[in-house]
């Protein structure tokens, strides 16, 4: 499961610098998950709580900023970020994600944004 294995990663991260700030317990922790991780919120939360039960994690609080895609355009360099993914992402028919074109120019669009995974802050008690 894409959603345990990465949570696993984040709680073992934020034990990791909590140890080194000397904190007794992580009371909230905040997350930046880029929609294009196709990570699911609330499974992230789900398995936050279960596999923060029993260390200093537990009964901390989860806050995750899902971030919208940014996609580049390699020939012109036009950002677009007003594309909505979310139908084509949650159909869960599509192969995978597909590529975008340029509105401007018609070139292939890279994605600069919204692949992110990361931890923007916590707050612990020492
Ligand atoms: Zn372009």
């Amino acid at each position: 499961m894409h959603e345990y294995s990465t949570t696993l990663a984040i709680v073992e991260k934020v034990i990791d610098e909590a140890h080194k700030r000397n904190a007794k317990r992580v009371i909230c922790v905040e997350l930046k998950i880029g929609k294009l991780t196709l990570l699911s919120v609330e499974q992230v939360k789900f398995c936050f709580e279960a596999i923060s039960k029993g260390t200093m994690l537990e009964g901390c609080e989860l806050v995750i900023e899902q971030t919208p895609p940014v996609f580049k355009c390699q020939s012109c360099g036009r950002i677009e970020n007003s594309i909505n993914i979310d139908t084509l992402l949650y159909d869960h028919t599509a192969p995978s994600i597909p590529s975008f074109v340029c509105p401007a120019c018609g070139n292939r669009l890279e994605i600069v944004g919204g692949k992110e995974c990361i931890i923007k802050g916590m707050r612990i008690v020492v």
